[in-house]
């Protein structure tokens, strides 16, 4: 994927046809992988973080700090292998691995609001700046006529409360999926499926953009159109690994991908 990827990098500087019958080609096996009879994209189903906002490193040092005040070892990288799980989820998994016990949801919960509360405190101090290149690409793809629909794994009030203003006209209060919304957070596909719903949509017309292994294979298991955009520390494998379909380094490079991409699903075969 990676050398696909370099590929596309270097075709997208040199030659604009090629670049587009590659994406031509991409889109063909995608159809042909899940036996779908076309590939129309309707919604473009975007995660949060560290997609639309660039607010990681505040997760990485307030998960790490939450943890410990609890005893509980989370390393600055393991807010990233984690992410797109829901916080319960991911404490309980933690403690499983080091106290070798299942805490309740209630001690799991008390736990998370603790990482929530840190969380909140390193955005006043330091804020989630809006990703660079994010608000570009939500116009192009408006533009085309597709739905955005946000899908999160996140609880966080401090940045659920900041979408619908900083994206205005962009992000409606209807099409935004939280872990409130859902059972079962990523890598279950059930965010997904309910992002689809929301939108009215089916697989075949859903791309998702995602910068975490946990989402992209949860998106995957949805049988979306998987793009990952790495803003991370994580190498490109992990992504590839769960199965994306594309591969950014930034959401700039998306967003200059986008119509190349479109016009790509026109010219397939
Ligand atoms: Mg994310």
């Amino acid at each position: 994927m990676r050398n696909e990827n370099e590929k596309l990098e270097m075709t997208a500087v040199h030659d604009v046809a090629q670049l587009i019958s590659h994406y031509s080609l991409l889109i063909s096996h995608f159809k042909e992988k899940h036996g779908f009879g076309a590939f129309c994209p309707k919604a473009v189903l975007f995660d949060m973080d560290g997609v639309i906002y660039d607010s990681m490193s505040n997760h990485s040092v307030s998960w790490h700090d939450a943890m410990k005040d609890f005893g509980l070892d989370m390393p600055y990288e393991g807010a990233y292998i984690y992410e797109g799980m829901r916080g319960v989820e991911t404490i309980k998994t933690l403690a499983r691995q080091q106290w070798n016990r299942e805490l309740s949801d209630d001690e799991a919960q008390e736990m998370y609001a603790h990482k929530a509360k840190l969380f909140a405190q390193h955005c006043l101090l330091t804020p989630a700046n809006i990703m660079p290149g994010i608000k570009t690409l939500m116009q192009q793809i408006k533009a085309d006529g597709l739905k955005i629909c946000v899908v999160t794994g996140s609880a966080q009030h401090a940045l659920l409360d900041k979408l619908l203003i900083d994206f205005e006209g962009l992000l409606s209060e209807e099409l935004i999926v939280t872990a409130f919304d859902v059972k079962h957070g990523k890598p279950n596909p059930e965010p997904y499926l309910m992002g689809m719903k929301k939108c009215g949509v089916e697989p075949w017309e859903t791309i998702v953009v995602e910068n975490a292994p946990l989402g992209v294979q949860a998106a995957v298991a949805a049988r979306c159109m998987t793009i990952a955009v790495n803003t991370g520390p994580l190498p490109d494998k992990q992504l590839a690994d769960k199965g994306a379909n594309l591969i950014f380094p930034t959401m700039t490079a998306l967003s200059n991908a986008w119509h190349g991409f479109i016009r790509g699903m026109s010219n397939e075969e």
